[in-house]
């Protein structure tokens, strides 16, 4: 202030006003730019002039003095408010990483080289229980099981000493404790920070619980469908060999019966022999009935029909289906209608039948250079709901439309021809009926309906 008033002196302007309108004008330019700065260099000349009357050049020093500070404060307004947009800007991207870290369903951990916690998502509270004031600042190997803990620290300082990538970059499925002590796998994938302040490692989280309970319900599912195959398989086969053998059979027991008579009504014969024949009967009529028991048998596997979901239903059958076939470029698109949910079904017979038209839709389309596979559900009136499988091969051929349904019939190499005569029983067991239609778009469409739950018995479903 001083050295202002001895300047203003010098060049022979009035202390008093040049201190009280510079700053003035240098406030205005500051707050509000190069217009209020100008202003109030213009109000100040004509305000001085007032007041203390200009004499000389003082007043052309006064505006030269007011206008650079109005460039002057200006400028720093400029800056000030670019500062601001940039701190604005920052703030904004860390608000958006903020989000991105909290509902990111992976964990995000960050650690620095001596494995301290610096960092840690909602995720990772979820996931491990603990929450961030317990975990920040305390060494990561408290998310590890006791006998993984002592090795931690010597990996972290190994990879900083080797630069050996063991995981790093790499990822790999480690094992967490949760707080309440409980352990869980999950896919863990590190990465690498080096900054001014040193190195800090991110590390990205994902619980593989559930990923394994899936894999081991389709596990189970598959073993089931696998068994009831068989045992679906056998008896149809044995209903199949009842019908062809019980008709020789009979007539083998008619010729025996014929016989004796031919024998009685002639001299008698040997008595010896009419046994013989009786007997022979008697072992045909028996070898009729041990195929009729064991059809029984197997026919009269349980049945648990049950209120299902049929999306989940089809779906996981489809994923059971499916193993492998992705990697060779199979699409399947699903098409659920929305008001059709609850069947009442026996879950694994239904899931057999579909795996048998997604298997048949695969193989059929093994050659074909476009693979797709639809699957969809509709309503068939209120009773009953119809799933079709739909298939870009090239269409049923001939030789087994005209008895698609009927055992032993196939077109494969190494086929049984019983997929589509169980798939058959099945549905009609459930009161339903399959079919099959050229697909408009080459291929096929293969077509079934089961009965759809009342509105009411939804509490009953299972799961
Ligand atoms: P398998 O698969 O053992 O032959 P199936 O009863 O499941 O027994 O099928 C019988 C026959 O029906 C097959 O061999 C094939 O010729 C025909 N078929 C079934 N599904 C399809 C399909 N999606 N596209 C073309 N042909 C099919």
């Amino acid at each position: 202030m001083a050295g202002a008033a001895l300047l203003a002196r010098a060049i022979g302007l009035d202390p008093p006003v040049f201190l009280l309108f510079e700053p003035i004008v240098c406030a205005a330019a500051m707050l509000g730019g190069l217009g209020p700065g100008l202003l109030a260099t213009a109000l100040g000349l004509s305000g001085a002039g007032v007041i203390a009357g200009w004499e000389g050049s003082s007043p052309f020093v006064f505006a030269a003095v007011g206008l650079a500070a109005s460039f002057g404060g200006d400028w720093l307004l400029r800056k000030r408010r670019d500062g601001d947009r940039a701190a604005e800007a920052l703030a904004e991207r860390e608000a958006h990483l903020r989000t991105i870290y909290d509902t990111a369903p992976d964990a995000l951990i960050v650690i620095d080289a001596a494995g301290i916690i610096q960092s840690y998502s909602a995720a990772a509270e979820r996931m491990f229980g603990w929450s961030p004031s317990e975990t920040l600042g305390r060494n990561v190997a408290m998310l590890m099981p006791q006998q993984d803990r002592a090795h931690h620290d010597g990996y972290v300082s190994r990879y900083i000493e080797t630069g050996e990538r063991r995981i790093i970059g790499i990822g790999r499925i480690v094992v967490g404790e949760r707080k309440d002590g409980t352990t869980f796998p999950l896919e863990l994938a590190v990465g690498e920070v080096r900054s001014d302040r040193g190195r800090v490692f991110t590390g990205f989280l994902r619980d593989l619980t559930e990923h394994q309970a899936t894999e081991m319900r389709l596990q189970e599912l598959q073993t089931e469908l696998t068994h009831m195959s068989r045992l679906t398989a056998m008896g149809e086969m044995a209903s199949a060999l009842a019908h062809e053998i019980n008709q020789p059979l009979s007539a083998i027991t008619n010729y025996l019966a014929g016989a004796r008579r031919l024998m009685e009504r002639a001299d008698g014969g040997d008595p010896r022999a009419a046994d013989a024949l009786e007997k022979a009967a008697a072992q045909a009529l028996r070898a009729g009935e041990i195929i009729r028991r064991i059809r029984d048998f197997l026919s009269r596997s349980e049945e648990q029909r049950r209120v299902e979901s049929l999306p989940r239903l089809v779906q996981e059958a489809c994923a059971l289906a499916m193993v492998g076939a992705r990697e060779s470029g199979v699409r399947v698109r699903y098409a659920f209608a929305p008001d059709v949910n609850d069947v009442v079904v026996d879950r694994i017979q239904i899931q057999q039948v579909v795996i048998n038209l997604v298997r048949n839709a695969l193989d059929a389309m093994a050659h074909q250079p476009n693979r797709e596979i639809d699957v969809s559900t509709c309503a068939e009136g209120d009773a009953l709901a119809r799933i079709s499988v739909a298939d870009t091969g090239p269409g049923v051929a001939k030789e087994a439309a005209a008895r698609l349904f009927q055992p032993f019939v196939t077109t494969k190499p190494d086929g049984m021809g019983v997929g589509l005569s169980i798939s058959r029983s099945i549905i009609e067991a459930h009161g339903g009926r399959i079919w099959m239609e050229p697909n408009p778009r080459g291929g096929a469409i293969f077509h079934f309906t089961v009965r759809r739950a009342p509105p009411s018995s939804s509490e009953q479903r299972d799961g």
